[in-house]
């Protein structure tokens, strides 16, 4: 199913079985994530975003189960190559009606007003939460040589050798 009213929920709609929802959202759908639209080499958005949801209903009370799926590019914050990443968050949420008060546990609460819940700014909220802070693209990324600009994984330069950190210095003019 393709829709862009995807994630807006008719609460009568729930049936007791639940409902399934299975969306692909473009790009565009995430336009009020400035992190993904930034004029930079951010982080960019390189596919659509798909949305599996399992929505159950108990009475008022509305459980959503699922998970979100995009892929993204962020340059490595050592060496600057681009880095692909999926980022699959997770959807865990209960809704109540807006009049009753509930008791703080791990579930995350949202609440409702009438018939109708729009579930889009919430899972926007998500996927804000799942994006990286720092992208690297391995734990062994050597960088850029900070004086020549080299990457450091595929080539080698002189700069190290150099320069002698001063310590050593004072060391080699040392007589044991
Ligand atoms: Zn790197
Ligand atoms: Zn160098």
């Amino acid at each position: 199913m393709i829709s862009t009213h995807a994630t807006l929920l008719r609460v009568s709609d729930i049936t007791e079985s639940g409902v399934h929802i299975e969306a692909v959202e473009e790009p565009e759908w995430l336009t009020n994530l400035p992190e993904l639209w930034s004029e930079g080499d951010e982080i960019q958005l390189i596919s659509k975003i798909g949305i599996d949801l399992k929505v159950n209903r108990v009475l008022k009370e509305i459980t959503v189960i699922g998970n979100i799926s995009l892929s993204i590019q962020s340059p490595c914050s050592r060496c600057v190559e681009p880095v692909k990443i999926e980022l699959n968050p997770n959807v865990s949420l209960v809704l109540s009606p807006a009049d009753k008060i509930h008791e703080e546990d791990d579930l995350e609460h949202e609440t409702y007003q009438g018939d109708e819940i729009d579930l889009s700014n919430y899972l926007r909220e998500q996927v804000a939460i799942a994006l990286p802070v720092k992208v690297v693209c391995s734990e062994e990324c050597k960088g850029l040589c900070g004086k020549c600009g080299i990457n450091l994984n595929s080539e080698v330069c002189n700069c190290e050798q150099q320069e002698i950190d001063p310590r050593f210095a004072i060391l080699k003019d040392l007589k044991i």
